[in-house]
């Protein structure tokens, strides 16, 4: 009998440890996300692995009071049968003690289930401030701080493993001049439709950002060189070609493209200087155009419809390996080199 009871106490306990350090990781990390630094997102990301797994004990521990109650009732129901025949002080005084345990092993459980709820709401509350964080209100579209960290990954990916990484900058032409014209509120449609574009034209597993102001950045992942300049280029031509809207007026614009693929050695700013160097080789050749920088200089990518072809051709031939990495390796190349071949096929046809 005294171990029911010190298992119901030490439960008690743990349930009200639960709940506590539940509520003060839940109101810390409801702080505002403008306080938000990097190190306070990986804070967060580690509070909410860690609310989860307090949500796994507060479940097991639940799993275990309900096993415990289920003992306890039969106990209970085996003494009421004694007690018919029984009339000693002995058996009322185990009866009663048995209905007390039972009472409050019936609390422990809601106290319980409780606490499973308020850490399930918690830590939905975290995961939604996870993605503000990451997300650019204006656009929908991921934020800087949301590329920062895939690049940080993807380079990591790419020297551990080789496994090829580029970076596309894209920014719309003379913005200010739209903003002055139409107004800033037409700057801030024709901004999320660009987005909406850039999110079309792009592959699943590209990563479309707002980088800043006018100023988009999209990490494609398994990509190298030519593959990427052609998705850039396309990009490019789904702006140009694009009429947006704001009340009555037809508003076209044009975005200048800057691409980079990662090289041996290279960490995430350089790879992000070089593409902006190409990015301003197009504003200063005329903008509405792409530029790759192919580690010496910027180059122009409309001189390279011959690469185009070359890629074409290695892909129809079955050869698909997209930069250093071998094809045939994974899902997520093979998917990748059907999307290459379609786009490929796509330029083509707009060459012709
Ligand atoms: P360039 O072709 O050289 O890129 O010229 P630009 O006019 O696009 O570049 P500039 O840097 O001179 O101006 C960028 C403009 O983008 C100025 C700024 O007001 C506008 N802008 C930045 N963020 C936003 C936004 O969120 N909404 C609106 N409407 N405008 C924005
Ligand atoms: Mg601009
Ligand atoms: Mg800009």
């Amino acid at each position: 009998m005294t171990s029911i009871w010190f298992i119901a106490i030490i439960a008690s306990l743990l349930s009200l440890a639960h709940l506590g350090l539940g509520f003060a990781i839940g109101l810390w990390a409801r702080r505002e996300p403008s306080e938000a630094g990097d190190a306070r997102q990986m804070e967060i990301k580690r509070a909410k692995q860690l609310l989860e797994c307090l949500r796994e004990l507060t479940g097991a521990m639940t799993a275990e009071v309900e096993e415990h109650r289920e003992q306890l009732a039969t106990l209970s129901e085996q003494l009421e049968r004694m007690e018919e025949g029984d009339d000693s002080p002995l058996t009322h005084l185990v009866i009663e003690v048995v209905s007390d345990i039972m009472r409050s092993n019936q609390q422990l459980k809601d106290r319980l289930t409780s606490a499973e709820m308020q850490l399930e709401q918690q830590t939905a509350e975290i995961e939604s401030s996870l993605t503000r964080a990451m997300t650019d209100p204006l656009t929908g579209l991921y934020n800087r701080r949301a590329l920062d960290d895939d690049l940080e990954r993807r380079i990591a990916c790419w020297q551990r493993k080789n496994t090829a990484v580029s970076v596309v900058l894209l920014d719309i032409d003379h913005f200010k001049r739209l903003n002055d014209t139409y107004g800033h509120a037409a700057g801030d449609k024709v901004l999320r439709q660009v987005a909406n574009v850039l999110k079309a034209t792009f592959r699943a597993m590209d990563l479309v950002t707002r980088f800043g102001g006018e100023e988009f950045a999209v990490i494609l992942p398994e990509t190298a060189n030519e593959h990427a300049w052609a998705a850039a280029e396309k990009s490019i031509k789904a702006v140009r070609d694009a009429r947006f809207t704001y009340e009555d007026h037809v508003i076209r614009v044009t975005i200048s493209g800057g691409v980079a693929t990662a090289m041996q050695g290279e960490f995430a700013e350089d790879l992000m200087k070089r593409a902006d160097a190409a990015l301003y080789a197009s504003k200063d050749a005329g903008r509405d155009q792409g530029f790759y920088h192919n580690g010496e200089s910027a180059v122009p990518i409309a001189e390279n419809v011959e690469l185009r072809e070359t890629a074409r051709a290695t892909i129809e031939s079955g050869n698909v390996a997209n930069g250093p990495q071998a094809a045939g390796q994974s899902v997520e190349l093979d998917a990748a080199c059907a999307a290459l071949r379609e786009r490929v096929e796509h330029l083509a046809s707009n060459d012709n």
